[in-house]
């Protein structure tokens, strides 16, 4: 069985801990590799040696920083069936979503090669006389990244290529569900000719958590995970003075009016409800649908629903995997035995289909959900959906806004008033219109709401610039009479 290594200023490290986790494939239960869960002290070692690079990478010439990360893209495009593999295998989301993954990283490492042009200051030639003032951005210093189990690729891709290319080094905590893939990255970025000691991976939990948390050289923190954790290190990385962003949890509402197109909007609805097991932060978890259209839409998706296909990523055609281990199995069949205590109806049953291997959940539908039931106000990240039926739009955006969690929000429809009363009144940072999972392309911020995000300056788009750098603003004087 291989055992992970860490990955510290060019050198692959065997860990000393002596704790090790199993990382397995969710849709064979096979063990693929075993992580180790790194000691503080590990991860000390690593932040002092992302320290000692930054001393010089930070004074490289932005161009040539950026060049690597030309080359870095060149590498992944070229690997990018192989990298595809790997995040099926430990994630278990299908070769199609995995590929569209490795796409959507690519599209952060496109967005780093623009740093020259997007870490230029302004200036004013005349503040006073003959005085004037420039801003430069400089980079920070050691960035930690923590990262959740979803993505193993884009997540981390939203964090290391900006915070490198403008002169950070940076030290990767990945999920220990899915280490696997950052280690492929970590390959790739040496052969793209990033020195040693800019990118560091040091594999674990908790305790590296926390060490990148408490440790003074850290002086930026980006972290993408569940509620709880991000509320524990934003408080925590914030209290210890450095800057930190935390991407949270999400609990997306979609609002389909009578004017939509039923046929293509059961299409999106469905990749937003089910694609990647719902195991996504822009997920569909609870679908409105105004009376006019509710039994005629709830037909067409039960009917749509069933057809699809569950299975192993790798398998051509298969549109649904496992959730990530048997625990997130557990629990989401425990939340469709609650839905139905709670008085949900149970419309489309998962429970239904059986599967020989695999933490497998098939495709649920909840009706009749009310914001008083757990399938409502919790977070299940499953193929669960809950379905509510609205008389109009206001009060599909009156439900989703009492939501204490706003990342996303979509809604459905051909006109354009509603349109813009959608626009206006919902209180989501990143919304749809006749699409069903907004992710923003990489050159926008990604930008959570309400307990979906805590920080300021987001992942992503010009916020990311501004996360990983710092200035100097510099008001001159040059007196005339030196001429
Ligand atoms: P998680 O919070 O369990 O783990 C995230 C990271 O925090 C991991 O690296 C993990 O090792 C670490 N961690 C976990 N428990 C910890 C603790 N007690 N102390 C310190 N560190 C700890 O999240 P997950 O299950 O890996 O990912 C799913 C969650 O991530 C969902 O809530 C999802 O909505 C969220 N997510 C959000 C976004 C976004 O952009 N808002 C994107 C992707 C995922």
């Amino acid at each position: 069985m291989s055992k992970l290594k860490n990955f510290v200023a060019g050198s692959w490290l065997d860990s000393k801990t002596d704790e090790f986790e199993a990382v397995y494939n969710p849709a064979t239960e096979e063990v693929l590799a075993e992580v180790p869960i790194s000691t503080r002290e590990e991860l000390d070692e690593a932040v002092a040696k992302a320290e000692e690079a930054f001393k010089t990478w930070s004074r490289v010439d932005v161009i040539k920083r950026a060049r690597i990360m030309f080359k870095f893209h060149e590498l992944i495009l070229e690997h990018k069936m192989e990298l595809a593999q790997i995040i099926t295998k430990e994630n278990g989301k299908s070769i199609g979503e995995a590929l569209g993954e490795v796409g959507r990283g690519l599209e952060n490492v496109e967005f780093a090669a623009s740093a020259p042009s997007m870490m230029m200051g302004d200036s004013l030639s005349a503040v006073g006389t003959d005085v004037e003032v420039t801003n430069y951005k400089y980079p920070v210093g050691v960035v930690g990244g923590i990262a959740p189990f979803n993505f193993p690729m884009m997540v981390p891709c939203w964090m290391f290529p900006m915070a490198i290319v403008c002169g950070n080094s940076f030290v990767l905590k990945p999920s220990e569900k899915t280490p696997m893939l950052a280690s492929r990255l970590a390959e790739l970025l040496a052969e793209a000719g990033l020195p040693d000691g800019v990118f560091n991976i040091v594999n674990g939990a908790k305790d590296v958590v926390n060490g990148l948390l408490e440790n003074p050289a850290v002086k930026a923190i980006s972290f993408v995970g569940s509620k709880g954790v991000g509320e524990y290190v934003y408080k925590t990385g914030t209290a210890n003075l450095k800057r930190v962003q935390a991407l949270t949890g999400a609990k997306n509402h979609t609002i389909v009016l009578k004017d939509a197109n039923i046929d293509v909007t059961v299409k999106n609805v469905i990749s937003a409800a089910f694609g990647s097991a719902g195991e996504r932060c822009m997920a569909c978890a609870v679908l409105a649908i105004e009376a006019a259209i509710y039994d005629d839409f709830m037909e067409a998706l039960v009917k749509a629903t069933k057809a699809i296909k569950i299975g192993n990523g790798l398998e051509k055609d298969v549109f649904l995997g496992p959730v990530i281990r048997k625990e997130n199995q557990e629990r989401t069949l425990a939340y469709i035995e609650k839905g139905i205590k709670e008085g949900a109806t149970l419309r489309l049953d998962g429970r239904e289909k059986k599967f020989d291997k695999g933490y497998f959940v098939a495709p649920t539908i909840f009706e009749n959900v009310t914001p008083e039931m757990s399938l409502w106000t919790d977070e299940i990240f499953a193929p669960i959906l809950s379905v509510v039926k609205i008389k109009n739009l206001q009060e599909g955006v009156e439900l989703a806004n009492s939501h204490t969690l706003a990342n996303g929000a979509c809604l459905f429809t051909n006109n354009a008033s509603s349109i813009r009363y959608f626009r206006e009144n919902i209180d989501a940072g990143m919304l749809g219109v006749n699409l069903g999972v907004p992710a923003p392309v990489a050159f926008f911020a990604f930008s959570g709401w309400k307990d979906s995000f805590y920080g300021d300056l987001h992942c992503n788009g010009k916020d990311s610039i501004e996360f990983y750098t710092h200035r100097k603003v510099v008001t001159a004087r040059y007196p005339k009479e030196d001429i």
